[in-house]
Order: C-alpha cells, then structure tokens, then sequence
C-alpha cells in the first residue's frame, strides 16, 4: 500500500523583489511529508524557513518548481485556489494573533465559524470543549491581556486545531516564551497531533524544542528534522 504525500515540493525556487532586486530566497527545494508526520525545521535567522513554511501553507503563491499540498498544484495557483486550500490549515504564529476584544472562546470560536459544515453546530460547546483539551476550560472567558503568554499561545493551539486540520504550520512559535511553557506548548501540539492524525510543520531554532523532538524522534516514527541553510535544504539529521 502507498500513501500520497500530504505536502510534496520538487525543484522549488523562490525570489524576492524583480530587476536589479531580484533575490533569490530559496534554492532547489525537495521535500515530501506524509500524513501524521511532524516535520521539525531549523536553521540560521534569514536562512529561508519562514518563506518556505508559507508557501507551503497557501501563504503566497508558489513561483518556479512544484508545490502540491493535497494533491493540488500550488505553483502559479490563483487566489482561489489558495484561498480553498488555507480553510484546511490550522496556523500557529509567534504572536499569538488573538483577537484582544473577543475572549479565549470567542478566539476560538470565531475560527469555526469559517466553517460552513459548523453553522448548525453547537459552536460554543465545542469551542469550550477544545478550551479544556488545552487546559483552559476555566479560562474560557478571559480575555487575552489577561492570560499568560503560554495561556494565550494554547488558546492559539486550540484555535489551529479546532476545525480539525489536516496540516497545522507553526512559525516559531515557543520564541517568545519561558521554558516551561515553551515545552508545554510543543507537547501539546504534538499530543494533538497524534489525537487527531494531523501532520505538523514546525520552525524554531529553540534548541529546547530541538532537545524535546530529538527525545520524541527516538518514540515517534514520523519525527523528523530538517535543517535549512541560505536557502538550500541540507540533509536531514
Ligand atoms: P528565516 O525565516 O529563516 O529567518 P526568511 O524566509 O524570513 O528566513 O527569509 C529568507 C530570505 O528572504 C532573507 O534573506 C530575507 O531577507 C528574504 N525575505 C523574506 N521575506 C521577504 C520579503 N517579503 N521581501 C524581500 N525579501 C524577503
Ligand atoms: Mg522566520
């Protein structure tokens, strides 16, 4: 039995800018992922994992090579296109991005509410329900000035997750905290993960987070890390 890959890239180049500008950011990109995989990336500030990461979730619009994600060609895609393909992404970024004048459930919720086959749901009940699996049941009506930073990054995991995925992509998203929580927030992301057999794309040059996927490497198959370096993907290890 085969399975497809969930993400396929093949001889992707990537520029900035046009003319005399023109740079180029990525440079003969070859990667497949497969459903469930947890993808950890890492590599040197400007090395490319932001560009990369966002052309794999639909951000921009894919310029030279092949990008499929689910099977459809990304490269030269339209908006529409795109905009079809982000409703299947879940998006975990540095700053949280939560809405400050909406609660920690109505953050979550709000993301459900994209979801035409939701509308008759009880979206509340199952927005608090995603709330407890993070741990935040009791914080449900909190809103974000008043959380933690870790607290506001599991809302943000709970947001991701709730329209239940098939990718989740996550842009650094330990960097801005303690250790404790930074460790929290990627074993939560990865017990979901396996909850829900989502594959994870996740970028961080926390060597924490790099000690927790070394150890997870060692239990969980699909755990890989890859490493980029001016653009080039380098070999995995
Ligand atoms: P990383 O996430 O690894 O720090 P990035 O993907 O953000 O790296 O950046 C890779 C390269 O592309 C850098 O040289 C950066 O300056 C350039 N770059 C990124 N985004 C843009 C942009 N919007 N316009 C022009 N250059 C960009
Ligand atoms: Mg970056």
């Amino acid at each position: 039995m085969s399975t497809q890959p969930i993400i396929s890239v093949q001889n992707l180049n990537h520029y900035f800018g046009s003319g005399e500008l023109r740079k180029q950011a990525l440079f003969d990109i070859n990667l497949e992922i497969y459903p469930g995989d947890i993808v950890i990336m890492t590599g040197p500030s400007g090395s490319g994992k932001t560009t990369l990461l966002s052309l794999m979730g639909g951000l921009r619009s894919a310029q030279e090579g092949s990008l499929k994600i689910l099977s459809e060609e990304m490269c030269k895609a339209t908006k529409k296109q795109l905009t079809q393909i982000r409703r299947q992404i879940g998006y975990i970024f540095q700053a949280h991005n939560l809405m400050t004048f909406l609660t920690a459930k109505e953050n979550v919720r709000m993301s459900l509410e994209l979801h035409d086959e939701m509308l008759n749901q009880d979206m509340d009940a199952k927005a608090l329900a995603m709330l407890n699996t993070v741990g935040l049941g009791n914080r449900a009506n909190y809103y974000p000035e008043n959380l933690s930073g870790g607290q506001r990054q599991r809302v943000a995991i709970a947001r991701a997750l709730i329209g239940q995925p098939k990718i989740v992509l996550a842009d650094e998203p330990t960097a801005a905290l303690d250790k404790k929580s930074g460790r929290d927030v990627v074993e939560l992301m990865q017990k979901l993960a396996k909850e829900q057999g989502c594959t994870i794309l996740l970028v961080t040059h926390d060597n924490r987070i790099l000690d927790i996927a070394v150890d997870a490497k060692r239990l969980v198959a699909r755990h890989r890390i890859i490493y980029m370096e001016d653009g080039q993907l380098k070999d995995e290890g």
